[in-house]
């Protein structure tokens, strides 16, 4: 007995030495200032330096096409183009098509034709103000996704009519997460970790063989988190009241809108954060659950398979969805 321990303990100690002779992979992280948001990846090993490069041009290349205020940008040549039909790279395409597929779900909650009502508010802009129920009714006329033409075959979009246009803010980080990661995944990267504004994505674990913790942060603490995410691979994204907003007369006027009313969204929640199986999905849904509150977005999330949402509301009630993997709430 006591040599079979001897043993163990020997055994242990040489694996030990040997674990401490393999060199932790080589850490490299950069930030650079992406579609409107500051980007962070963190990639592990040799070739992550390049890795990295790689995937922030891939995200600069879907910003420079589905961003609708980039001149020449496949969204902007859209939006110029009433009554046209207008040929779209694949990847505005796949983006438009995820779009449209959600706000079907979501019975419009999520529409990407809200451009006019971004523009009308200027969130975030210099230009903001709250504007009249007559400018927001002219405008919420145009407000309709069911409007936006699609030949994805020829990939080919229009929009019919002038006033009309395409934003894709609500998604496209997410796409463009999806993307980088993919990049990386092409470079032979094994473990990294994307971070674009609140849009999560991570692969592989940590280097160590650990989970990554993913926090999701406290709408009216930037410095505290309401619960942590622990994933090997997965992502998580975050649609809040405080990301863009001004105040006005006390009252809080942010970014995400109800397609119906044309105002921000009032359905009593102030973050909402998902998990999918692509960036670009819980992207979408985190923006449309948004809009729907509690109760119906719950409704929704929990007729979804692979949906999964935490919610906070304006009460200050935290609210999970029953599958949320891996969740710990930190109050
Ligand atoms: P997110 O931060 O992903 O929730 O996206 C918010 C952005 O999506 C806004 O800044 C607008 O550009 C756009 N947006 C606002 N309201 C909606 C909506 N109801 N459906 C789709 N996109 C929206
Ligand atoms: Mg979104």
């Amino acid at each position: 007995m006591r040599r079979y321990i001897f043993f163990a303990v020997a055994v242990m100690l040489s694996a030990q030495l040997l674990l401490s002779c393999v060199p932790a992979p080589q850490a490299f992280e950069q930030s650079e200032f992406i579609m409107d948001t500051v980007v962070t990846i963190r990639a592990y090993g040799k070739r992550a330096p390049q890795a990295v490069q790689a995937a922030f041009a891939e995200m600069r290349k879907i910003e420079a096409l589905a961003s609708a205020y980039i001149s020449g940008s496949d969204v902007w040549k859209v939006n110029n183009s009433p009554g046209q039909m207008i040929e779209v790279s694949a990847d505005t395409l796949a983006i438009i098509q995820l779009a449209q597929q959600v706000s079907e779900q979501t019975d419009g909650a999520f529409d990407i034709s809200v451009f006019p009502l971004v523009q009308l508010w200027g969130i975030g802009k210099k230009d903001e103000y709250v504007p009249t129920e007559s400018e927001v009714a002219a405008v919420v006329a145009s407000v309709d996704f069911r409007k936006i033409r699609i030949d994805a075959d020829k990939l080919l979009v229009g929009i019919p009519e002038g006033g009309m246009g395409i934003d894709l803010g609500g998604v496209a980080k997410g796409y463009a997460a999806d993307r980088a990661a993919a990049v990386l995944a092409e470079h032979g990267i094994k473990h990294a970790l994307i971070n674009a504004g609140g849009n999560v994505v991570v692969m592989g674990g940590k280097p160590d063989g650990s989970l990554w913790r993913v926090g999701i942060q406290d709408p009216r603490d930037p410095n505290g988190y309401i619960a942590v995410v622990r994933m090997n691979t997965g992502t998580v994204v975050t649609s809040g009241d405080y990301e863009r907003y001004f105040i006005k007369d006390g009252k809080r006027y942010h970014h995400i809108f109800d397609p119906r009313t044309g105002q921000p969204a009032a359905a009593g929640v102030i973050a909402v954060s998902v998990t999918a199986p692509t960036s670009a999905q819980a992207d979408a849904y985190s923006t449309a659950l948004f809009v729907m509150g509690v109760d119906k977005g719950m409704k929704l999330v929990e007729s979804l398979p692979d949906i999964e949402a935490i919610f906070v509301t304006e009460d200050g009630e935290i609210v999970v969805s029953s599958d949320f993997p891996d969740i710990k709430l930190q109050r």
